[in-house]
């Protein structure tokens, strides 16, 4: 049985423009995702969120949502 390669990836856009996300993260979308929304809906409850910059929709996994200070 072949599986059917999809190839939607929400990958994280990092904390700013000018910053790569430190963990080239990426959600885990689930099997039965195969848009765009429907992955970032599997992101959010993975704690993701969208963000709109510069008038473009930027995907922040949970690190860069909420950027830690540097110790
Ligand atoms: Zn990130």
């Amino acid at each position: 049985m072949t599986a059917l390669r999809i190839c939607i990836e929400v990958s994280c856009d990092g904390p700013d423009d000018h910053t790569e996300c430190p963990d080239s993260a990426a959600v885990r979308r689930s099997v039965d995702s195969v848009t765009a929304p429907q992955v970032r809906a599997d992101g959010r409850t993975q704690g993701w969120t969208t963000r709109r910059r510069n008038g473009r929709l930027r995907d922040l996994c949970p690190t860069c949502r909420d950027p830690q200070p540097p110790a």
